[in-house]
């Protein structure tokens, strides 16, 4: 198993739809042994029964990665409890309300700056604190949105998010690079999680995305999961700085290439196949 002997870290388990439980199990599958944190009480009750599940019921920790003393513990637990890591994934974002809808000229400095805060600078913060318990060929993994790139509704403040996000991969890719370590991130289509309910319109996006991709449907946790698992392991030993799509293939197109019928269902294509 490609995963075999391997251990690491995964941030962001909010519940068994969170798209980190999805690149857990492919992880544990392959045989790696798994850590989890959970924000606060009200989810520790869900993502303790997960670790469970896993075989991990003893690696569970908090970790509020607004709270600088957290992720230090998190790396002293780890330390005692794993000894090196081999892999860490951080898949947590958080903008308040106001920056997900209305107009984006209205956002305040203070939601500004825990979008930036909770969504960007933790995953410095995090490759910092573990870095010293990171094995050789140790592999990081974000996750991203193609609203980073290009305007996408009521995105809004994600989107300038996650376009630092991505920055922030590249730029510590090419300075963790020298020790061996790898950073990449994974820009996933739209799924329905936790986080995705703040997203007002959530439920068009998901058929935008259906009717508009290559693939003519939605992505799901278990394949955001395995290219995660791919990007984790050493099949993926010459790649980092990398921003790879896990969507359909949505990003590559430049114009729809479906007509709606009378009903609104995407049907004909312009070259006239159904
Ligand atoms: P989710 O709600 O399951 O996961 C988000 C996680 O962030 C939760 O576990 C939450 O506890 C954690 N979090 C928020 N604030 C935190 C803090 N201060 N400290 C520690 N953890 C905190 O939703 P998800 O969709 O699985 O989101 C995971 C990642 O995937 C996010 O970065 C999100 O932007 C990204 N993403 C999601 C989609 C989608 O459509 N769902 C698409 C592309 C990228």
């Amino acid at each position: 198993m490609v995963m075999n002997g391997k251990k690491g870290v995964i941030l962001g388990v909010a519940n068994d739809k969170s798209i980190a439980y999805g690149i857990a199990k492919a992880c544990a599958a392959q045989g790696a042994k798994v850590a989890f944190t959970y924000l606060n009480d009200s989810l520790k009750k869900r993502v303790v029964p997960i670790a469970e599940e896993f075989g991990s019921g003893d690696l569970v920790y908090p970790c509020d990665v607004s709270n600088p003393q957290e992720i230090k513990d998190l790396c002293e637990s780890l330390k005692r409890d794993l000894g090196e890591i081999d892999f860490v994934v951080h898949s947590i974002a958080f903008a308040p309300k106001e920056g997900l809808s209305g107009r984006f000229m209205d956002v305040s400095k203070d939601a500004f700056r825990v979008a930036m805060d909770v969504s960007v600078f933790s995953l410095m913060e995090i490759t910092k604190e573990l870095k010293p318990i990171m094995s050789e060929n140790c592999s990081i993994l974000t996750l991203s949105y193609y609203g980073g790139v290009k305007y996408i509704p009521n995105y809004n403040l994600m989107g300038v998010a996650k376009a630092a996000l991505e920055m922030t991969v590249k730029y510590l890719a090419e300075d963790l690079g020298k020790d061996g370590i790898r950073v990449n991130a994974i820009s996933a289509g739209p799924i329905k999680t936790l986080a995705a309910a703040g997203i007002s319109d959530f439920r068009f996006m998901l058929k935008w995305n259906e009717a508009h991709s290559p693939l003519k449907k939605n992505v799901t946790i278990d394949e955001v999961g395995n290219s995660g698992m791919y990007l984790l392991s050493d099949l993926s030993s010459a790649v980092t700085g990398e921003i790879h799509y896990v969507d359909s293939g949505y990003n590559i197109m430049g114009m729809p290439a479906v007509k709606f019928d009378e009903e609104g269902k995407p049907t004909i294509a312009w070259n006239g196949e159904k």
